[in-house]
């Protein structure tokens, strides 16, 4: 929660997203709003405070809002409620971009999508998200092969026509078979694991298109 002073001042230690760090933050605008009404349980109070605050460090700006709700029912409070949230939201967990060129769009829509996923902790369509990754690049390196044959068909073609080793060929069968069992069964991975799936995704695009792929310093995508 942000604290304001009478004045509507405050030094806050926030993550910035910008320069990376907790750093002090000060309020540069804020309003409250409250608002009463009747709801079938009693009579319900909320009151919100937003805050627009300022990085000290970097001068990049975040929103802060605060909220509180208390419902009463014959003088009883009978709930009770707070809440604070930022905008936008922290990225310290979040996972880098691979500054992908040079590659088919499809394909690195579907990465930055699956990354996206993964930082918005979407684990299941992160995964399904890494199996359709693999089927467009079985697509775009072997475009003569069927995409009526099942994936695994399509990925031992690549490892036949020289396109993938046979290792490599066999991690990705791994990749597949999570991707199989995320759409299948609805089956949520380790977060972990996708972790490392991306890992292999992101060499198999290095090895497969020799891109250049550099981290990136301040990506954002979406
Ligand atoms: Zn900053």
């Amino acid at each position: 929660m942000i604290h304001l002073d009478k004045n509507g001042h405050t030094e806050e230690f926030y993550y910035c997203n910008d320069c990376k760090r907790e750093t002090n933050h000060i309020a540069v605008k804020h309003h409250t709003t409250r608002r009463v009404y009747t709801v079938k349980e009693g009579l319900r109070e909320e009151v919100f405070t937003g805050v627009i605050v300022k990085c000290e460090g970097c001068e990049y700006l975040s929103f802060v809002k605060n909220g509180f709700s208390e419902t009463v029912n014959n003088g009883k409070a009978i709930s009770t409620g707070t809440y604070s949230y930022r905008y936008p939201e922290e990225t310290r967990n979040y996972r880098e971009y691979k500054n992908i060129v040079n590659i088919p769009p499809d394909i690195a829509n579907l990465y930055y999508d699956t990354v996206f996923c993964l930082n918005h902790n979407k684990l299941l369509f992160c995964a399904m998200g890494l199996r359709s990754l693999i089927e467009a690049i079985c697509k775009d390196k072997m475009p003569n092969v069927s995409s009526e044959l099942f994936l695994d068909k399509r990925i031992d073609e690549m490892c036949a026509g020289r396109v993938l080793s046979k290792n490599h060929a066999d991690t990705l069968h791994q990749l597949r078979f999570m991707g199989n069992v995320a759409v299948h069964e609805l089956a949520i991975p380790e977060r972990k694991e996708i972790e490392t799936a991306i890992n292999i995704v992101e060499h198999t695009i290095e090895n497969l298109y020799g891109v250049i792929a550099e981290v990136s310093q301040k990506k954002s995508l979406k």
